[in-house]
C-alpha cells in the first residue's frame, strides 16, 4: 500500500529536552488509515498532526470501542534509532481487536508505516540519557450510529510525543495500595485488551489511592479478591527469597511487552522466575518471615517502578526499607542499555528506523 504525504505549513518549535514531561506535547505529523468492510483498510496517509472531526454520534465516543498501543523510539549514543519490541505491539494490537470486533491490521504494512513516520520526525526525538519517543497507535470505532452493535468503520492512526525520564530525581520507590472494593478487570472480561474502558474503570479507586497518599492501586482478582494482578497500568513482580514471581497469565492481566523482557532477561542471568498464582496473603506472610525482599512494576512508560510500600487492610509493609532492591535495579539498567543500544540485544528486541 502506498502512503500518501501532506507537508505541514509550518513546523512547531521543539521543547528542550529537560523540559519534556510525559504525553504532553506532540510531534509535526501524524499517520492515518481508515476502514470500510469494501475497501478494507485504505487511504494510508501521513499528514500534518491535528484534530479529527467526529460526528456527535460517532461511535467510539458512546460504547468505548477503542484500543490502544504504546511503544518507544530511542536514539541511540551513535545517533542511529531503533524501537522496541514493535512486532510485539502490533501483536496485542491486532489481538485486542479481535477482542473489541475490529478489524486487523497488517502488521508489516504498519511496521513500514510506524517507521516512515518516525524517520519524518526524527529530529523531535530526544538525546538526554532516559528520554525517547513515545510511540501511541490507536484505533476508534468510526461509524456515526447511535446503537449497541460493533461498528463497520474505523480509524487507524499513530502520534508521537517526545518524552522526558521518567524519574529525572532518581529512581524512587513508590507507595501503592490495594484495594478490595474495586477491581480492574475479570476473567472473560475485556482485561487482557489495551481498550478505553478498562482505564476509565480504574479512575475512581486511582483517585482514592491518591486521597490516602499512594501513588498506584495495586489490582487484585475480580472473582476472590484475592490473588494480585497487577499495579496501576503496570505489571508486577515479587523477589521471593531466590525466586522472581509474577502473575501468571490468567484472561485478566494484560501481558505486558516489558513483562515478557524482564522473565527473559531474568532467565538468561540464571534466575529461577516462575508465572503463577499469588495471593495478597501470601506476599504478607513472605514480609513477615523475611523472604520477600524486592517488588517492583513493569511497563513501557517508567520501564521498571520499584515498590517501596504496600498498604493492605489497614496494615502497611515496608519492602526493602524503601529502598530500591539489586534486581530492579539491574533488570532496569539492562533493559535501558538494550533500548538505548548501549549493551548488546542477543534477544532481538530491537528493530533499527535509521
Ligand atoms: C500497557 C499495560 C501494561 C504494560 O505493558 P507494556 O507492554 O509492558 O508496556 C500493563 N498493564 C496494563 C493494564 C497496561 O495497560
Amino acid at each position: 500500500m502506498e502512503i500518501a504525504f501532506t507537508k505541514a505549513d509550518k513546523l512547531k518549535d521543539h521543547p528542550e529536552d529537560s523540559a519534556l514531561g510525559f504525553g504532553t506535547c506532540f510531534t509535526d505529523y501524524m499517520f492515518n488509515m481508515d476502514y470500510s468492510p469494501e475497501k478494507g483498510w485504505h487511504n494510508a496517509r501521513i499528514e500534518p498532526y491535528g484534530p479529527i472531526q467526529m460526528d456527535p454520534s460517532t461511535m467510539v465516543l458512546h460504547y468505548g470501542q477503542s484500543i490502544f498501543e504504546g511503544l518507544k523510539a530511542y536514539k541511540t549514543k551513535s545517533g542511529t534509532i531503533q524501537l522496541f519490541r514493535p512486532n510485539d505491539n502490533l501483536q496485542r494490537l491486532n489481538r485486542s481487536g479481535r477482542m473489541l470486533c475490529m478489524p486487523e491490521l497488517d502488521q508489516k504494512m504498519v511496521l513500514k508505516a510506524l517507521k516512515e513516520l518516525v524517520k519524518i520526525e526524527k529530529d523531535w526525538i530526544p538525546s538526554e540519557p532516559g528520554t525517547s519517543l513515545y510511540i501511541r497507535p490507536t484505533i476508534i470505532a468510526t461509524d456515526p450510529y447511535v446503537g449497541l452493535r460493533s461498528s463497520h468503520t474505523y480509524r487507524f492512526f499513530i502520534i508521537l510525543s517526545p518524552v522526558g525520564a521518567y524519574y529525572p530525581e532518581g529512581f524512587d520507590p513508590v507507595k501503592i495500595w490495594v484495594t478490595t472494593d474495586h477491581v480492574r478487570a475479570v476473567r472473560g472480561g475485556v482485561g487482557t485488551a489495551k481498550t478505553a474502558g478498562n482505564y476509565a474503570a480504574s479512575l475512581f479507586a486511582t483517585e482514592l489511592a491518591h486521597k490516602e497518599g499512594y501513588t498506584q492501586v495495586l489490582w487484585l482478582d475480580g472473582v476472590e479478591l484475592k490473588y494480585i494482578e497487577e499495579v496501576g497500568s503496570m505489571n508486577i513482580f515479587f523477589m521471593i527469597g531466590d525466586e522472581l514471581v509474577t502473575p501468571e497469565l490468567n484472561r485478566s492481566i494484560l501481558a505486558g511487552v516489558t513483562r515478557d523482557s524482564v522473565i527473559q532477561l531474568a532467565k538468561s542471568w540464571g534466575m529461577k522466575v516462575v508465572e503463577r498464582k499469588i495471593s495478597i496473603d501470601e506476599i504478607y506472610e513472605a514480609h513477615d518471615n523475611g523472604t520477600l525482599k524486592e517488588v517492583f512494576g513493569s511497563g513501557t512508560a517508567a520501564v521498571i517502578s520499584p515498590v517501596g510500600m504496600i498498604k493492605f487492610k489497614g496494615r502497611e509493609i515496608s519492602i526493602a526499607d524503601g529502598e530500591v532492591g539489586p534486581v530492579a535495579a539491574k533488570l532496569f539498567n539492562e533493559l535501558m542499555a538494550i533500548q538505548y543500544g548501549s549493551s548488546e540485544d542477543p534477544f532481538g528486541w530491537t528493530v533499527p528506523v535509521i
